[in-house]
């Protein structure tokens, strides 16, 4: 490749000039944020593999973590008490069985006999050395020349469709490879030296360099450490921005004192506010007296009456004569609020109306119009509220349950339709208080830290899937008793490795069989939206005993009767998550259960996970060990907040460092700009790259 007429690679080179990239492999990765050679340096490897441990399969150890590389002799689906792939590999005359317990379709296409793996993991001894769910890259003969080279190198992170096109992890790492040996530019390091050193941070060129082909195991988390920094001082820059944006702002909507309406309202319900909620209710309030709009989170625990406050906060919009929009994420949840606050809301003259895809055409215009003319206060809605067709006579109040939910567009495409509205965006999933501080550092917080009087404690517990038999009993007893019962099933993604108990086939199998005697049925995200209603109308007046689900009921449903869980797959679940399903039962009389079926095999950080489910009922300290346990992948609730991806950033253990970038952009951002201050370099690449990679948390 040297011999190739090549231009001088630099930085924002696009990744076209990079030998084996054609045109079509640059649109592919493009889609995946990958442009110029830049970009390609911050796709972080997602594994090692680390030639200088391979081990021969003679010499394996078992309970050992290694590496192996070995030919294909046999592969093929082994039937049995679980359904499992078996690839054997062998290398000089030793064979060792690699397994595979979901994904089978996927594994069945992939190997074929002769290929040569490479396959890492804890090798175990059953009738024969095994390991189960290896790393795997598959290797071409001997030419992968760096394999045999003895180095570490990177495995990328790979989809089917990458993989179809020609950019396995292998390719990617040719293109990698090529970058650095034909990079003829240094790669500039926007952090002054002495903020690097006081955490003992490596260069951003060392760090960027070593990601990738690390010279020893131990300089990963170095490097790992140092990109975190840059992507939380990123991260920063984007909330820091906002909350100036928003302290400029001007309100065009007074309020006056309380009225009548409010005491009338408080005093019809069946329950005493929390202090709690009293307390949030006068922080809310507080701010709409103030200069600028609000823009409050208010987050609370799953059950802790956050409903209410908003309640509160729309009735006395209304009588300031100013509209509310208040917009949840899923029909269910819409026509709920609805239902059950129109009525005492209408008692008192303020007209409530319901706006959601499902209502038919003629029935939508004629809510838009109402809207339009003044002749609603408060509009409940799904994401039908953002159209275009709706519009407001005075929008003063902008309330987004589960905010989580929403994506940063949506959420300001709803605000764009006041004139600089008071926003209050709610959220369920606890947030573990250093972090809300960074995370939502854009909006003032309030918190719900007590669940009304009278709630029973819910008994958690975890089981294999061997207790089966014993929960359907469990669950026909609770029947036959008068309770009712949701089955979780995990949300089945469009992915061709994961083969996972799903919703549709346990419901035809438990209705012949194991649960026939009760009246079952179920809902998941197909499910079309008047058939769901209906099914979960039907639920909450007892005509359904048993409630077979995805993950659509996570948020909102009241069903105060519901006094079982099963959780299918729950190892699958993050800590956050599995806590906000939960909340779904333990909301009336009975004594409440949830049993987490977790399906082998299990890590031990979802062990440890499943475990901690079951001994902490505390939304708060279960965000904190979410933070801490969480596997890989996002970070629950974080995914639509529309704040850079971090792929480097851990906020467990970079928790100091989320602390420092904190502080260092909000010094920069209130600092005046000047050309000879250190910092100026920073600010500066801050701008750029905010800019360069359109990072913006909008209006709302
Ligand atoms: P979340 O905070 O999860 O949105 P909700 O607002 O749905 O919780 O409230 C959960 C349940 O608790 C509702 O049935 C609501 O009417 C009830 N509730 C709210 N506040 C109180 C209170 N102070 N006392 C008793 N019940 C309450
Ligand atoms: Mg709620």
């Amino acid at each position: 490749m040297q011999n190739c007429v090549m231009p001088d690679l630099r930085l924002n080179s696009p990744l076209q000039y990079v030998k084996g990239v054609g045109p079509r492999k640059a649109e592919l990765l493009a889609k995946y944020g990958l442009k110029s050679v830049h970009d390609m340096l911050l796709y972080f490897p997602r594994e090692y593999l680390d030639r200088t441990s391979v081990v021969p399969i003679s010499e394996l150890k078992t309970d050992q973590p290694a590496t192996i590389i070995g030919v294909v002799k046999a592969h093929g689906i082994l039937y049995g008490k679980r359904r499992r792939y078996e690839v054997i590999l062998e290398d000089q005359g030793s064979a060792i069985s690699l397994l595979f317990f979901s994904g089978i379709k996927y594994w069945e296409r992939l190997f074929k006999k002769g290929q040569v793996f490479a396959a890492s993991g804890t090798v175990t001894y059953f009738q024969g050395y095994q390991i189960i769910h290896p790393d795997l890259e598959r290797l071409e003969d001997d030419t992968d020349k760096m394999v045999h080279a003895g180095r570490i190198i990177p495995v990328y992170p790979q989809t089917a469709e990458l993989t179809k096109m020609g950019l396995s992890s292998k390719s990617i790492r040719r293109i990698t490879s090529f970058i650095f040996e034909h990079l003829k530019e240094k790669i500039d390091d926007p952090v002054p030296p002495e903020n690097c050193s006081k955490f003992s941070l490596l260069s951003l060129d060392h760090a960027i360099r070593q990601i990738h082909y690390p010279d020893d195991r131990t300089i990963i988390e170095k490097c790992r450490r140092r990109l975190a920094f840059d992507e939380l001082l990123e991260l920063q820059y984007v909330i820091i921005q906002s909350k100036l944006t928003k302290s400029k702002l001007t309100r065009s909507c007074t309020f006056g004192e309380p009225a009548e309406r409010l005491s009338q309202f408080k005093e019809d319900l069946s329950f005493e506010l929390t202090a709690a909620q009293k307390r949030v209710i006068r922080e809310i309030f507080d701010d709409l007296h103030r200069e600028q709009p609000m823009s409050r989170l208010l987050h609370g625990d799953v059950g802790s009456g956050k409903t209410i406050v908003a309640i509160i906060a729309a009735l006395f919009a209304s009588e300031n004569n100013l509209q509310t929009a208040f917009m949840a994420p899923t029909e269910i949840l819409a026509a709920q609020h609805y239902r059950n606050w129109s009525e005492p809301l209408e008692k008192l003259g303020v007209r409530c109306g319901l706006l959601t895809s499902s209502i038919g055409a003629k029935k939508k215009r004629e809510v838009a119009q109402l809207c339009a003319d003044g002749e609603i206060d408060i509009l409940f809605g799904t994401h039908a509220l953002i159209y275009d067709y709706v519009a407001f006579e005075k929008l003063g109040l902008v309330i987004i349950d589960e905010q989580h939910r929403f994506g940063v567009e949506q959420r300001g495409r709803l605000f764009a339709k006041g004139n600089n509205p008071d926003l209050l965006v709610m959220t369920a999933t606890p947030i573990p208080r250093t972090l809300a501080l960074t995370v939502y550092g854009d909006l003032d917080i309030s918190t719900i830290d007590e669940l009304p009087p009278g709630r029973k404690p819910i008994r958690t517990v975890w089981r294999s899937e061997d207790a089966r038999p014993k929960v359907y009993e469990f669950i026909k007893d609770e029947v036959k008793s008068g309770g009712q019962v949701y089955v979780l099933y995990p949300l089945i993604e469009k992915s061709e490795r994961v083969e996972l108990e799903n919703v549709e086939d346990a419901f035809e199998q438990l209705s012949k069989n194991e649960l026939k005697e009760v009246r079952l049925a179920m809902v998941h995200g197909r499910t079309k939206t008047a058939e769901r209603d209906e099914i979960l109308k039907r639920f909450r007046d007892g005509e359904i005993d048993v409630l077979l689900a995805t993950t659509v009921i996570e948020v909102g449903i009241d069903n105060p009767n519901a006094s079982i869980m099963m959780i299918e797959h729950a190892e699958r679940f993050g800590l956050a998550q599995l806590h906000q399903l939960r909340g779904r039962v333990g909301r009336g009389e009975r004594k409440s259960t949830v049993i987490a079926i977790a399906h082998y095999p299990l890590s031990d950080i979802a062990k440890k996970r499943l475990q901690y489910f079951c001994d902490s009922d505390d939304g708060f300290s279960i965000a904190e060990a979410d933070l801490e346990l969480r596997g890989p992948g996002e970070i629950y609730g974080l995914k639509q907040s529309g704040l850079p991806e971090l792929r480097a950033a851990n906020f467990w253990k970079d928790r100091d460092l989320l602390e420092e970038s904190r502080k260092i952009v909000s010094r920069l951002s209130e600092s005046q700009n000047r050309l000879d201050s250190p910092d100026q370099k920073l600010y500066n690449w801050l701008i750029e790259n905010a800019k360069r990679r359109n990072l913006s948390l909008g209006g709302g």
